[in-house]
């Protein structure tokens, strides 16, 4: 059998280790997973009696366009309803849009490290990479514009960055925007947008006015606390929209998922309480950072990016026995660094008591 030969050099996406794998693999009662920017308080209550509500359904396929809940993102983010795509989870329409608009004849510009699945379906694609490093922990945007030419057909800026968590300034977009040509694709990731605090943060959504070359990806899968309905979307010019629907599977986001989404927009409460916890988490990792004396990056998100300034596998391996699961960074470009997600005030204490052990002095 011969399978697509670019298929050969990659790996299936390795996700942040199961919670039961761990209790069992290490005999723990208690085992906590920092390591997959997932919400530590679950999603609305509301969400959760839509789910309910939707059992009776389930013999009934979904609506594969997701008009309902469509209506109610375009009303929340005051755009059409034929600017909105939707997916299994963002990472689905990361896919959609490779489908749609890579090929062997094209090339994509992307930063180096961020989120992978750009890179991972570009190469299934057959397109060329161009990797552009981050400085500092941020999207270099004038080398990245100076890697497109006229083949290019998207480029990725995935702010809140993961794994840095750093972001895009306005203004830097906004000049960004202006020089990138009309043939290629600017995809912003904003999957955590709802957590962002920062007043420079840009609001990219009237931006699409001026910009019809823009997609913006935003998921329910963090803020939200729906990560296992798997359900994101992207907003962007109607007309590319329509363009690239085909390439989207026809019942692709669950009935139950459509419905939680719904609900989980009328609890905004939820998601500024949420926001505000996570505000005062990074500060408890801040705190320790800057007592120990480690190098991190100002995180937007709700993880935080650490240097220990050691094998991040050895630290990794070391957490994993005592209960907490991270990410290390070795699989994120990041060879001595942990990506910890920001959890409850208790969870956070409770990992940086043990993380004092790992300081070098
Ligand atoms: N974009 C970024 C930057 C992410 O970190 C993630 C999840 N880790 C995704 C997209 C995909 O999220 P989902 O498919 O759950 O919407």
């Amino acid at each position: 059998m011969q399978v697509k030969k670019q298929l050969l050099s990659l790996k299936p996406y390795q996700p942040g280790k199961p919670i039961e794998e761990v209790k069992k693999e290490f005999n723990l009662t208690k085992v906590v997973k920092l390591a997959s920017n997932e919400n530590p308080y679950g999603c609305s209550q509301k969400a959760k009696q839509a789910i309910l509500d939707e059992l009776d359904q389930l013999a009934i396929y979904p609506d594969g366009y997701s008009a309902l809940l469509r209506t109610k993102v375009a009303n929340h983010l005051g755009v059409n309803e034929d600017e909105l795509i939707f997916g299994n989870g963002s990472d689905e329409v990361v896919q959609i849009i490779c489908r749609a608009l890579l090929s062997s004849e094209t090339n994509t510009v992307m930063a180096t490290p961020t989120f992978p699945q750009y890179k991972h379906n570009a190469i299934i694609e057959g397109t060329e990479i161009r990797e552009v490093p981050l400085v500092d922990g941020d999207h270099d945007l004038d080398a990245m514009l100076n890697q497109i030419d006229e083949n290019t057909t998207v480029i990725w800026v995935c702010t809140p960055n993961n794994p840095t968590g750093t972001y895009v300034k306005k203004q830097a977009l906004l000049e960004f925007l202006d020089k990138v040509p009309k043939h290629v694709l600017v995809v912003v990731d904003e999957a955590y947008y709802e957590y962002v605090a920062a007043e420079d943060y840009p609001e990219t959504v009237p931006l699409l006015k001026d910009y019809s070359n823009v997609m913006i990806l935003r998921t329910f899968s963090k803020a939200y606390g729906l990560a296992a309905l798997r359900i994101g979307y992207g907003i962007g010019n109607a007309d590319l929209i329509r363009k690239i629907e085909p390439a989207r599977e026809p019942f692709n986001t669950s009935r139950v998922a459509q419905a939680a989404a719904i609900a989980a927009l009328d609890d905004l409460d939820f998601i500024s309480n949420c926001k505000e916890k996570n505000k005062k988490g990074l500060q408890q990792f801040y705190k320790f950072c800057e007592e120990q004396g480690l190098d991190y990056y100002p995180s937007e998100g709700n993880f935080i990016l650490i240097d220990f300034k050691r094998d991040s596998d050895e630290v990794f391996g070391a957490l994993l026995k005592k209960g907490y699961i991270v990410r290390s960074g070795n699989a994120l470009g990041f060879p001595t660094h942990l990506r910890i997600t920001v959890g409850s005030e208790e969870q956070n204490a409770e990992i940086i008591e043990i993380l004092k052990e790992f300081v070098l002095n």
